[in-house]
């Protein structure tokens, strides 16, 4: 069992944490916010007051933080305050640049490093079925795995560092355009009189098939579980989306790639935001483009 510290509880960090605790390994808790670590500590996790603190004694240093400046900050302190045989472990999104970045000053300062972006939202990490998506050498990596296999369904192995985050970021450019299609697609199916349930069964065994109509359905009714049937609470909400959409075409340009649809998606999660629907599940683009088509 590995001496883990946590630093960053926030809706994903928290469940991540309990699940490190289920699973036997000793966590050592930390977040700006106290009554996330207040919670953690509920759980069995060991409260900390800093990022210094939570990293005395750690096996692991996992951060959980919403961009790449929270990651910057916190590697510049756990680089000090982590034991030499300490393994790095960011599973925040960020941009490729920044993670190959703090992996290089952790290889520089003796440490080793893994970039694991996760995928699947705050009902997956309570559950502990995340998939994460790794970047670093085969050692961290092997290193790695078994925690990350305590918070998930999946781990896998991209790559050299960045791998990771670049993965992430070319799955939720898909992600963000196969939502947008579906919508339309509900949409003209329901201006044209079919039921959404009829569509639904059809296109969910037709070559229309994708992950947001079968396993998100951003309509009300053929999916219990989807947002759609809470008035479009997140889950994984529309800024979230925009963020990673933000990487992704950045990404793109940066690297002379060409991705149409992705710059479009972009723009259109923006206009969303913009309009108020930012906190929302990143689906309410349905009823979003209904009503200001
Ligand atoms: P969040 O904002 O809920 O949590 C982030 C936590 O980090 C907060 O509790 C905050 O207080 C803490 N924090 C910030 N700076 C800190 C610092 N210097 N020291 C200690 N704690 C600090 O964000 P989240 O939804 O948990 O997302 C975390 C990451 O996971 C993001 O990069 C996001 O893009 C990614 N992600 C989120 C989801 C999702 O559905 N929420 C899904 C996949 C990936």
């Amino acid at each position: 069992m590995t001496t883990v510290a946590f630093i960053g509880l926030g809706h994903m960090g928290s469940g991540m944490a309990v699940n490190l605790v289920r699973a036997g390994h000793t966590v050592r808790a930390f977040d700006l916010d106290e009554s996330a670590v207040a919670e953690a500590q509920g759980a069995g996790a060991i409260r900390t007051l800093s990022v210094a603190e939570a990293c005395e004694g750690a096996g692991a240093v996992i951060t959980m933080l919403p961009a790449a400046a929270h990651v910057r900050q916190v590697h510049d302190i756990a680089r000090r305050a982590a034991p030499a045989s300490a393994l790095l472990i960011d599973c925040s999104t960020i941009d490729v640049g920044a993670a190959r970045e703090v992996a290089q000053a952790a290889q520089d300062a003796g440490l080793a490093m893994l970039d694991a972006p996760v995928s699947g939202g705050v009902a997956a990490a309570k559950a502990g079925a995340l998939t994460f998506m790794c970047g670093g050498t085969v050692q961290a990596f092997a290193r790695g795995e078994p925690l990350l296999s305590a918070m998930g369904k999946a781990v896998i192995h991209a790559g050299a560092s960045g791998a990771g985050q670049a993965a992430k970021i070319c799955n939720n450019l898909l992600l963000g355009i196969s939502m947008i299609g579906t919508c339309e697609a509900f949409g003209l199916a329901e201006k044209l009189g079919l039921e959404a349930q009829v569509f639904f069964d059809i296109a969910s065994k037709a070559s229309g098939r994708n992950w947001a109509l079968t396993d998100y359905c951003p309509v009300p009714g053929p999916l219990p579980s989807s947002p759609a049937n809470r008035d479009y609470q997140a889950g994984f909400t529309a800024a979230l989306m925009l963020k990673d959409l933000n990487l992704a075409v950045g990404a793109a340009e940066d690297n002379g790639a060409h991705t149409p649809l992705g710059t479009l998606a972009r723009a259109m999660y923006e206009a969303l935001c913009a309009d108020g629907f930012a906190a929302r599940d990143f689906s309410v683009m349905m009823p979003y483009l209904r009503d200001h088509g």
